[in-house]
């Protein structure tokens, strides 16, 4: 048991208290004359005659039989459940099916009265059962009140009447009632909000905005005459970003800014301008991107936008020593005015002779310490975070501390938009006919499906789909698959080999949202798709249909529940990520506690930075309290302090 917890990651006993439920189930008695068709419904009983049980191909069974209970007889149908005995006392979960027909779900052999409340359901991780999980939540609670160093100061406690945080992490795992549920998630994500506002103010330090930057002296006639040799031409909106950028590279503020826009909407250019910009005041820039592949394709992309006087390197593991050595001595000596790369420019032996802008792709791969590691690169460089998921201005505000924002809106007219297909069945079988066409027609399809960890509910696995991809497709479809479990390089090198098209399809979890742009695969298939953030299956998407070609997404998803179709439905509607942004979070609504963790925040564990907006407000304010009597709040902020130096880079 030891070894399956860590690894499902759970190392301490602080692990696994700050594990929260994903939702709760609630074991209630009610009578049969409340009872619904499709309610879901617990009641104790015997298994009695007529007794049955059939074995089906694959370890797979069906037991039938008379069930006999306070509620009545009834007839109950369950699977896979073979050892179930004539007889046996059991209680039981089952789906009514109208008359006196059951459809078993799960059951024990308890008594129901001491099971009755509130069961908390834990995302599963690895190997671990519900089961598991809720004996070790068992223990650690057992180690609660050692667990805890610092609560939330009472000053805030008292005034917001917030729970003791032991008390707290007790009632989200063991909770007596949906109220308390409310109450100690109130608490967790107050006190989450508060060391996180509490760090970001420690850290203004590096949050430099107001601070005096390097002024970078260059004639903006040059910028709008290069522009000219474009590919194309700047919408007004590019404009409009381009002009707020060289403003804020020619004065003497620091430059730190946010520029958003959709997936394709046009950011590289405006990157690439700006460090054209920063080399004609003799600057260096730095452009980071999230993949190595992505590093590559951003230093190719930029030398088409930018005149050969540029000149522009990008480092890779695969490079040679030789290479490597050379494009650092070459940096170092001033001779090369961009530097494109990954998490890998951040290394101590890449030294730049004057940096002066470092562009992050991307923003949120890019943790407070990261670009505190970066700054340090270069002389007050200024810096500038390309985004492609939407955040409120005011939400900006509050988390990123005075973060300037620059957006791109309306896009260009070549940008191709994705037709999206909604699949009522988590299997290509419907759309078999029309992936045999794309292959024909020479596309590359990616094959999407969620990482497991994410869910209690099981969903298909890179490995399953890849099998019965395997068994479905013809022969000659080359198959590439991406999994948790390869090394970065391994990645890099199925993603590389996708790229040349040595591969006709790629099946992959998540890790290719993030920018990756490949021309020639412009079909998109999504398992699970309902398991997706709306934001994050709409990024996915973005990631087909980049070249000439309209794209082509299909959502599989055999859940019919109404809201995770209408939600579906956003996406078949619209391309407009900012819209889609603001559906998802309407169609969400309070009903979910636990809200879907967005990207391109960081990420919390408990609180959203959408839905509990007003305590992130009200964390805010209480931080610059904090920092204003710093004596009142000692341990407070000693542990953010301890929390901020142990952080690691990720
Ligand atoms: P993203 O914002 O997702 O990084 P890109 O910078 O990759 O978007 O741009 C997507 C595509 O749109 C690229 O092929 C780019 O050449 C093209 N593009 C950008 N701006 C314009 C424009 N003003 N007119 C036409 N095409 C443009
Ligand atoms: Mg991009």
């Amino acid at each position: 048991m030891i070894e399956k917890c860590a690894e499902a990651g759970f190392n301490e006993i602080e692990d696994l208290l700050w594990f929260f439920p994903v939702r709760y189930e609630e074991i209630r008695h009610k009578p049969f004359s409340d009872w619904l068709v499709n309610d879901k419904v617990w009641l104790e009983g015997i298994i009695v005659d007529p007794f049955k049980q059939v074995y089906l191909p694959k370890n797979r069974s069906v037991t039938k039989f008379q069930f006999q209970s306070e509620e009545g007889l009834f007839q109950v149908t369950i699977f896979n459940r073979p050892w179930l005995k004539l007889n046996q006392r059991i209680t039981l979960q089952a789906r009514y099916d109208g008359q006196n027909q059951l459809t078993g779900l799960q059951y024990n052999a308890q008594a129901l009265l001491g099971q009755l409340g509130l069961v908390p359901v834990y995302a599963l991780r690895k190997e671990l059962t519900q089961k598991d999980m809720h004996k070790l939540i068992d223990k650690a609670l057992m180690f609660l009140d050692q667990s805890i160093k610092v609560d939330v100061p009472d000053l805030f406690r008292d005034r917001y009447r917030l729970l003791r945080l032991k008390d707290a992490l007790h009632y989200i795992h063991k909770p007596n009632t949906m109220e308390a549920v409310f109450q100690a998630s109130r608490t967790l994500k107050y006190e989450e909000f508060l060391r996180f506002q509490t760090k970001l103010q420690l850290n203004r330090s590096i949050n430099f905005s107001g601070q005096f930057g390097k002024v970078k002296v260059f004639d903006r006639r040059h910028i709008q005459a290069w522009m000219k040799h474009l590919p194309f031409e700047l919408t007004k909106d590019q404009n409009e970003v381009l002009n707020e950028i060289l403003n804020d590279l020619q004065s003497k503020q620091r430059m730190n800014r946010l520029l958003q826009g959709d997936v394709g909407s046009g950011k590289t250019v405006i990157a690439a301008l700006a460090m054209y910009a920063t080399a004609l005041a003799h600057y260096q820039s730095a452009l980071l991107a999230p993949t190595e592949i992505l590093a590559r394709q951003h230093a190719e992309t930029l030398k088409t936008y930018l005149p050969d006087a540029i000149r522009i390197e990008v480092l890779y593991s695969s490079l040679s020593q030789v290479q490597k050595r050379k494009i650092l001595s070459d940096l170092l000596n001033n001779e090369i005015d961009i530097l494109v790369g990954t998490h890998s420019l951040i290394q101590e032996d890449v030294k730049f002779a004057n940096c002066g802008l470092v562009v992050a792709d991307e923003q949120h791969r890019f943790g407070v310490k990261q670009r505190q590691l970066l700054s340090e690169k270069g002389d007050k460089v200024d810096f500038l975070l390309m985004s492609a998921t939407p955040i409120p201005r005011t939400l900006a505000a509050v988390l990123f501390n005075d973060v300037e924002i620059s957006t791109i809106t309306n896009y260009h007219a070549s940008k191709m938009n994705t037709q999206t297909i909604l699949v009522r069945e988590n299997s290509i079988k419907p759309i078999y006919a029309e992936l045999l066409e794309r292959f024909e027609a020479n596309d590359q399809v990616y094959f999407v499906c969620p990482s497991i960890e994410q869910s209690d509910r099981p969903t298909k696995s890179v490995e399953l789909i890849a099998a019965a991809l395997k068994k479905g497709l013809p022969a000659h479809i080359r198959i590439g698959i991406l999994h948790g479990k390869l090394s970065a390089e391994e990645k890099a090198l199925v993603l590389e080999r996708f790229y040349a098209h040595e591969y006709d399809c790629l099946v992959t979890t998540t890790v290719i949202e993030v920018g990756v742009n490949i021309q020639s695969a412009n079909t998109m298939v999504i398992y699970d798709s309902d398991r997706f953030g709306l934001s994050q299956l709409h990024q996915l998407r973005g990631r087909v249909g980049r070249g000439s070609v309209e794209g082509r997404c299909y959502l599989l998803s055999d859940n019919d529940d109404e809201l995770s179709m209408q939600r579906l439905n956003v996406l078949v509607e619209s391309q407009d990520g900012f819209e889609i942004a603001n559906k998802d979070l309407a169609l969400r609504g309070p009903g979910e506690i636990f809200g879907l963790k967005q990207s391109g925040v960081p990420s919390f564990l408990i609180a959203n930075v959408v839905t509990d907006q007003a305590i992130l407000m009200t964390a805010q304010k209480d931080g610059q309290e904090i920092m204003h009597s710093p004596s009142k709040f000692k341990d407070w902020l000693d542990q953010c302090r301890k929390e901020l130096e142990t952080q690691v880079v990720d």
